[in-house]
């Protein structure tokens, strides 16, 4: 049996055997076609089959449910989008609530469903903390993050400043600047989950074939090495790996995002750190780091990871030294009484990321073809909005869903904009990053001269204006 127990700590958590599901041996004629079993593909059919029970709906995936970022990520189900502020600018207020009220919404039915379904992924609604915690520079960066939340609209029902002393109740990191609590984001055992799912859609009579990669695909069906799948539409839902997929990756880059988990802790240090009500947090520097109190009182703590010239899929997720030191250090800024703890997994994975920077979901009904992605790091909430979104463009239901900013219907896959040709997304990725790791440097280091912090918050502010 393949490794897939090692991809995660989840996965490697699961009390089922991770039996492989029967590969695509024969020819099929389906409705639809779904290409991957991570959250996107698993919801949209999901959505469907709830709508419409008469449809005949296939999943064809490369190795297992949950092998790609939904079976390895950081736990954050978050209510809102990546690049949501540049989406909603242009909607009158009233509109703009309708969305905020559907993003907001997300972890509730994603509740409701697992609910109905039966599917135990120890979901947690204990909101996240975004915390000014590494140098005070972050403070006056987060405060005003706040000021524009609050001027499209929201108010501290959704996001609320939290003082030095607020901050402590909730989580006692070494340097509290302040923070902003948001009440929008659970957590969630992301392998349980994305395995509940799959089993809950077999029930409602989906196919899932296993270990079986498409090999091309176009308008009306795909193939794999065995066999030719024929449907009314092609769902492509495979994220991170849209280069397997020509001409997808065009659209969308695999990043990394790379991951430790900590031995479970004594209560003793939980007393110590916080965390009680299921919070997620983040140390809000462009690290885009993320964490979570697991079900097992372990610390699962992530950040951003590197891109590869051309676009290229890293398959060896066995971090290196560097990569685990650069995390155990940002954790140990945090909470130094954990400079010692063991850290008894660490991963990645791939995740795609769009040249908007924000996500998309789009429908081509000319050509059979709709698809959602470019969650780019916050993707466990947006692809069961994404799934969702897709049933009701797919069935033509009259939603909400269907006419947000991020729902493309026209052009075809033209509506999305193609990444620079290579070198310039290498060289910009990385002169960007680099930007963001002087900066984060400079901070960090008390002894900065202030002409030195200014320069390094101003060059990393610019080069962040590129990402748009
Ligand atoms: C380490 C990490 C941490 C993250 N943390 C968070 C977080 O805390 N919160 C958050 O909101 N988001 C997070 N994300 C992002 C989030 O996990 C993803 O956006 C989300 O899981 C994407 O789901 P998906 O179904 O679209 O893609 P995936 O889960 O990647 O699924 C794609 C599937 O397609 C399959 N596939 C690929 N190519 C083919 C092919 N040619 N034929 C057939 N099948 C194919 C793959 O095997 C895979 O199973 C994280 C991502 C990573 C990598």
């Amino acid at each position: 049996m393949p490794a897939w127990r090692t991809i995660s700590l989840w996965m490697d958590q699961l009390e089922e055997t991770l039996t492989p599901r029967p590969s695509l041996e024969h020819d099929l004629d389906v409705d639809v076609l779904i290409i991957g079993a991570g959250y996107t593909g698993l919801w949209t059919a999901y959505y469907l089959k709830r709508h419409a029970p008469e449809l005949s709906v296939a999943i064809v995936e490369a190795q297992t449910a949950g092998f790609g970022a939904s079976g390895r990520n950081g736990g954050w189900l978050m209510g809102n989008l990546l690049g949501e502020d540049r989406l909603l600018a242009d909607l009158s207020a009233e509109q703009r609530r309708v969305s905020f009220d559907l993003l907001h919404g997300i972890p509730d039915e994603v509740k409701r469903v697992i609910d109905r379904e039966g599917i135990d992924c120890d979901y947690r609604k204990g909101g996240a903390l975004y915390c000014a915690a590494r140098y005070p520079e972050q403070e006056a960066t987060m405060r005003s993050y706040l000021a524009k939340l609050y001027a499209q609209g929201l108010n501290d029902a959704d996001y609320r400043w939290l003082s030095r002393g607020e901050l402590a109740q909730q989580i006692r990191v070494a340097k509290p600047y302040g923070g902003i609590f948001s009440t929008h984001v659970a957590t969630i055992h992301p392998a349980k989950l994305v395995r509940g799912l799959a089993r809950a859609v077999e029930r409602m009579g989906v196919q899932i074939f296993e270990q079986s990669p498409v090999i091309q695909w176009q308008p009306g069906g795909a193939r794999t090495a065995k066999a030719q799948v024929r449907s009314r539409w092609v769902v492509p839902a495979v994220e991170g790996y849209a280069n397997t997929l020509a001409p997808l990756g065009r659209y969308q880059l695999p990043v990394q995002s790379l991951i430790v988990a900590t031995e479970p802790l004594s209560p003793t240090l939980w007393q110590a750190i916080g965390l009680s009500q299921g919070q997620a947090f983040s140390e809000s520097s462009r690290q885009v780091t993320y964490g979570q109190r697991t079900a097992d009182n372990r610390l699962v703590f992530g950040a951003r990871g590197g891109y590869e010239f051309g676009g290229r899929l890293r398959e060896n997720f066995d971090l290196t030294d560097s990569e685990v030191e650069l995390r155990r250090y940002l954790l140990g800024e945090l909470f130094p009484q954990l400079k010692n703890v063991q850290i008894t997994h660490a991963w990645g994975g791939n995740l795609g990321m769009s040249r908007r920077f924000q996500p998309h979901m789009l429908c081509d009904r000319q050509h059979g073809i709709a698809l959602a992605g470019g969650y780019g790091g916050e993707g466990v909430g947006a692809s069961h909005l994404g799934g969702r979104t897709l049933a009701d463009l797919i069935l033509q239901r009259d939603t909400q869903e269907v006419k947000q900013p991020w729902v493309l219907t026209k052009g075809g896959l033209d509506a999305l904009k193609a990444w620079e040709p290579e070198p310039c997304r290498w060289l910009g990725y990385n002169a960007i990053i680099r930007s963001f790791v002087y900066e984060d440097k400079t901070l960090a280091n008390p002894d900065s001269p202030p002409w030195r912090r200014h320069f390094a918050s101003r060059l990393a502010g610019f080069m962040e204006g590129f990402m748009q």
